[in-house]
């Protein structure tokens, strides 16, 4: 999740435009592409682990599942967004939790195979296909459409049609439903803000910060199926 000094009306129309840009992108453009990739993946399992891949953000449909499953394997997603003047950490969902083992495998990750797999979740489905407008190395701005090119997987491989239109479909669908998230935790937190008088404080963030890094605890409140979930959490020493 990313800390913003923006004020949230901004950041909630610029989170607006963003998810028109994607509507406007055409699918069989993006199908084309994943068809001109030919990704397959070689069952790796690299892509599970924080040591490739950082944090897997599930969507709220999917945290649900995972509080039925195994709700020891949420945590708060890291960098939250806000902090007010008592104190209190904001973030717009959660993140799967990471084994303590050197790669930083993810929870369900056993034996270089995901334990869930008929279950896993929409990120894991689609990974790495994605749709997002992000800056080059000049920092011109333009889609990127897949991750972790030539580092995992094999490429140039056949893909039927069909395949390749069903993927970019639930490219779309999935990069929606996360900007519809971020938008949706931005609105809501608007209102809790001005409902209980409220307001972000970068200074109170940082030192907050700080102490959290020194083991003291605090607490982070989650945005979970338009509602805030509170956690206390200590750094782990
Ligand atoms: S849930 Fe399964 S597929 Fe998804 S990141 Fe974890 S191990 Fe990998």
């Amino acid at each position: 999740m990313l800390v913003s000094l923006v004020p949230i009306p901004f950041q909630i129309i610029a989170l607006t435009q963003e998810r028109n840009s994607l509507f406007e992108y055409p699918q069989e453009r993006l199908a084309g592409i994943f068809r001109e990739l030919g990704f397959r993946c070689t069952g790796c399992s690299r892509c599970c682990t924080r040591e490739f891949n950082g944090h897997v953000f599930p969507l709220d449909n999917d945290v649900t599942k995972v509080k039925k499953i195994d709700p020891e394997a949420l945590e708060p997603a890291p960098n939250p967004e806000f902090c007010d003047q008592k104190g209190v950490f904001y973030v717009s969902g959660y993140s799967l939790r990471a084994k303590d083992d050197a790669q930083g495998s993810c929870w369900f990750l056993e034996n270089g195979s995901c334990r869930i797999y008929n279950n896993r979740f929409s990120i894991c489905r689609i990974y790495p296909y994605m749709l997002h407008r992000e800056p080059d190395e000049r920092g011109n701005v333009d889609w990127r459409q897949i991750s972790g090119l030539n580092e995992h997987g094999e490429y140039h491989e056949a893909m039927p049609p069909e395949e390749s239109t069903s993927l970019a479909r639930q490219v779309k669908e999935y990069e929606n439903a996360i900007l519809t998230q971020e938008i949706s935790f931005l609105e809501f937190l608007q209102e809790y803000f001005s409902k209980h008088h409220l307001r972000h404080i970068q200074k109170v963030y940082d030192d907050r910060m700080r102490q959290f890094s020194k083991g003291e605890t605090i607490t982070v409140m989650v945005y979970y199926a338009g509602q805030l979930e509170e956690h206390r959490l200590k750094k782990l020493s």
